[in-house]
């Protein structure tokens, strides 16, 4: 049943409760009710209703959030930060450049200064959806960093960190130290076929090599949270299926390059060994897949 809300909210004490109520109290009697709002452990959860996940850490004083999907769901995120009664937002982080990971942005200036991203993804931002200086549809990062950055607010370690090329040229994972959980952001499409963007600064090979660092450094009881999935969280099984599909796919664009098939050939192959069970439906990213597979091999 799709959850109405509004209606919940004017019938409910919980309105009145929430002036009263700690935040992750109110958390954890809306989540019963609202299925885009989840607590994965300690403050810490996520909000799923269109585009990326949207991470979020949310004490008594302080919000930090991943991720901003697009303007009217940021927007829906806000509604619900208020009736928990905050009106602030200490720092969004943007995990990467995609527009479904910070279109919403814009909403969330109206209650927060202080936007956090790897320095690429400004670069990108720019040059895939910025456009002259009176756009307004696109908030930057007013902190940037290289390769890591991070901030302790309320009883969390927030850190933020770039590796290399993977997803993206500038995708960042985000580590709450103290739930041991690990914003991915698109580094994992859980069981469905990614997307790889190679005019982004893709490289798969990259991809695979930083999923496997990742599950050097953490462990076995590490949430991740993905960005796009039939699950968007999970453990560290679930990096280790990604590595294997963007190895899958290498080794057999490989295998046909040897085989010496053309381009169109390579594209206009229909199938992945092993992975025919996953939904290609109406969004061409297995044609994605092996074009970009094709394209990183020859131009190696
Ligand atoms: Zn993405």
């Amino acid at each position: 049943m799709k959850f109405n809300r509004r209606a919940f909210i004017k019938s409910s004490s919980l309105i009145t409760a929430g002036l009263f109520l700690p935040a992750n109290k109110l958390i954890a009697a809306l989540q019963e009710d609202l299925d885009n709002m989840k607590t994965l452990r300690n403050n810490v959860g996520i909000y799923t209703e269109r585009g990326g996940t949207i991470g979020w850490y949310i004490s008594d004083d302080a919000v930090v959030v991943i991720d901003s999907q697009f303007p009217d769901t940021a927007n829906n995120f806000i509604s619900l930060l208020m009736d928990m009664t905050h009106n602030k937002i200490d720092v969004v982080i943007n995990t990467h450049h995609h527009r479904d990971h910070t279109s919403g942005n814009v909403s969330f200036n109206k209650i927060c200064d202080t936007f956090v991203a790897n320095e690429n993804t400004v670069t990108l931002q720019k040059k895939f959806y910025g456009g002259n200086e009176s756009d307004d549809t696109q908030i930057y990062a007013s902190v940037t960093f290289k390769d890591k950055w991070s901030t302790k607010i309320g009883n969390e370690n927030i850190i933020a960190e770039h590796l290399w090329a993977a997803h993206t040229g500038c995708d960042s994972f985000i580590h709450f130290e103290n739930a041991n959980i690990v914003h991915l952001g698109d580094l994992i499409f859980n069981n469905v076929y990614p997307f790889i963007d190679r005019p982004g600064w893709a490289n798969i090979q990259g991809w695979i090599n930083y999923l496997e660092e990742i599950s050097k450094r953490f462990d076995n009881d590490t949430i991740f949270i993905f960005g796009h999935g039939a699950s968007v969280y999970g453990g560290k099984n679930d990096l280790s299926k990604m590595k294997d599909y963007l190895s899958t796919l290498l080794d057999f664009i490989n295998k046909n390059i040897k085989e010496g098939k053309s381009k169109e050939e390579i594209e206009g192959l229909n199938f992945l060994p092993g992975y025919e069970y996953l939904n290609d439906s109406g969004t061409n990213r297995l044609k994605n897949n092996l074009s970009a597979a094709y394209e990183e091999l020859i131009s190696d």
